[in-house]
């Protein structure tokens, strides 16, 4: 059984803020500060270039792909972490076309996230050779895997809203065409359990620093499945993934049989070294333990706001099996409410066009954080506190 009374003391939170906002950026864990001093210190200052052999800075993509591995249902050797997630879609993406050479449609919905449709929009002008992307309604997404679909391109779990896709649905009947899906688990990996190995996954990737908490700009991972680990190619080819990086050869020759050569560029090990605090939290969670809790929490949070807020509409499905970690509520004036929220210390974030988004991460928010969130939004909307002109004008980030 996970111990979450553990895992909240693993984090450096400010002292009255209730943070719903880790479904966008995870808060600090406190051994980060003297894990990176002990990088600098111990490691940057002292090692300089021998750091790549002496402090295994190398095969850290590897080591850190495994350990995130296991909080997605990944074999070990079958996950890297590095770059950034926009460019693991355009690299996974690529790599699924490459596998389907015949067909020229990538399908996708017109809920997923707007980079992974840029990523595809920027490749297909790039391949300049008839490709189309197709994003129907969420819903009619399994309707639409059709037999001219190359590569089917999904986020499980919808940023705005939580909805869910079918992915064991999706992917046999992707399968049945002859298309390789793509699944992007930004808002998955760290929620809700997710089984790649088990659910027969071609390709995922995700991000570090939303539910996983390894800080702004952490790497992003790659999983490939291991029959694929022979001939997949990785078309943003760098040294790092080279077979042998060291032979400096002119041509490239993917790393054979193996995740490596998925790995482009040098990497942060700074942002590894980040990573690997994040980890650390996660070493003793049991992903269901999590998501069992998260469910609780949600279903406390939504009967709460829907008795004592009822300005606000439900965005997120009701049913927990079809939705991620976070909870979305409409409401017109959502955003003015989200600062109202901020300024008295509940973190959640905003959504255009008016949805307020409430991250359920059951390592560090409880019950009490819950509780104390719907009582201060309550008296936000008694009081129309967010009437107030400083909670009208839109920040860069919203
Ligand atoms: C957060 C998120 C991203 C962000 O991509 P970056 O390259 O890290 O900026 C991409 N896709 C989805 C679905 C996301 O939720």
């Amino acid at each position: 059984m996970t111990d979450f009374t553990a895992t909240r003391a693993m984090f450096d939170i400010p002292p009255g803020m209730i943070y719903l906002n880790g479904n966008s950026l995870g808060p600090m864990p406190k051994a980060a500060p003297d894990a990176m001093n002990r990088f600098l210190l111990d490691e940057w200052r002292t090692e300089l270039i021998k750091g790549w052999n002496t402090k295994n800075w190398w095969m850290q993509t590897n080591a850190l792909g495994d350990r995130l591995g296991r909080l997605i249902g990944a074999a070990s050797g079958t996950t890297v972490v590095s770059d950034t997630l926009s460019i693991k879609v355009f690299q996974a993406v690529s790599a699924g076309l490459a596998m389907v050479p015949d067909r020229r449609v990538i399908l996708s919905d017109n809920g997923n996230f707007p980079t992974d449709l840029y990523i595809a929009e920027g490749l297909i002008k790039l391949k300049d050779a008839g490709y189309s992307l197709r994003t129907p309604d969420p819903e009619d997404v399994l309707d639409s895997i059709t037999e001219d679909v190359a590569v089917v391109m999904l986020t499980e779990v919808d940023y705005r809203t939580g909805r869910r896709h079918d992915m064991a649905a999706i992917i046999e009947k992707a399968h049945r065409v002859g298309a390789v899906v793509v699944w992007d688990l930004a808002h998955s990996a760290g929620a809700i359990p997710v089984d790649v190995a088990g659910s027969n996954v071609d390709f995922a990737v995700g991000c570090t620093y939303k539910y996983l908490n390894a800080g702004p700009g952490g790497p992003a991972f790659i999983y490939v499945a291991p029959r694929l680990l022979d001939t997949v190619e990785p078309f943003l080819s760098g040294w790092y993934g080279h077979a042998s990086p060291f032979a400096f050869e002119t041509g490239f020759r993917p790393a054979p049989g193996k995740i490596e050569r998925m790995r482009i560029g040098t990497p942060s090990i700074a942002a590894f070294t980040l990573l690997a605090s994040a980890l650390d939290v996660w070493d003793g969670v049991d992903m269901a333990d999590v998501h069992a809790k998260a469910v609780d929490l949600a279903d406390l949070f939504i009967s709460q706001v829907e008795a004592r807020c009822p300005a606000l509409t439900l965005a997120s499905p009701r049913d927990p099996h079809q939705r991620g970690s976070h909870i979305a509520f409409q409401f017109d004036h959502g955003y003015a409410c989200m600062q109202a929220l901020i300024a008295q210390g509940v973190i959640g974030d905003f959504r255009a066009p008016d949805i307020m988004r409430f991250g359920i991460t059951p390592l560090f928010i409880g019950e009490d954080d819950i509780l104390r969130a719907v009582d201060i939004l309550e008296g936000i909307l008694q009081d129309e506190t967010w009437k107030a002109p400083e909670f009208q004008t839109r920040a860069q980030v919203t």
